[in-house]
């Protein structure tokens, strides 16, 4: 299982999914994490409660990247309500003795929960997750300090 998890993050890490800028965002809010230099931020484009697309874009470590590849694919589409609680359950979950994510009802997502191991790198896997809720907040900005 730990290392189908390395692989989803190396891939997302490699080939992040909805990367770059979102010119229709109605949300955005910039995310850093000086414990490792993580610097991403989080557009989201809302029509009604709905979310069209979360995109992401900045530097980052693999960890920070993947993380946020992933939450831009679990959460876009989503109607709002539906994304807050998925992001909240994923927070949640990345704390110790969080509850778990599973492939079964997570999918890739649940390849988050290696991170748990290494409690210095949390702060890089949540970044963009806290992002995500600052700007549905009207925030512009977070950080993990
Ligand atoms: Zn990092």
């Amino acid at each position: 299982m730990e290392e189908l998890y390395q692989e989803i993050i190396l891939e997302h890490n490699k080939r992040p999914r909805h990367f770059g800028p979102l010119p229709d965002a109605t949300h955005t809010a910039a995310g850093r994490n000086p414990m490792c230099g993580d610097e991403l931020s989080v557009s989201v484009r809302l029509e009604g409660d709905r979310i069209v697309e979360v995109r992401f874009q900045g530097q980052g470590c693999a960890i920070s990247k993947a993380s946020a590849s992933l939450m831009t694919e679990a959460l876009s589409g989503l109607p709002v309500a539906r994304a807050q609680a998925l992001a909240d359950r994923v927070l949640h979950a990345l704390q110790p003795h969080g509850p778990d994510l599973t492939m079964s009802e997570d999918g890739e997502l649940a390849a988050l929960l290696g991170v748990r191991r290494f409690p210095a790198r949390v702060k890089c896997a949540t970044l963009a997750w806290h992002a995500f809720f600052c700007a549905l907040q009207g925030g512009t900005q977070t950080s993990t300090e």
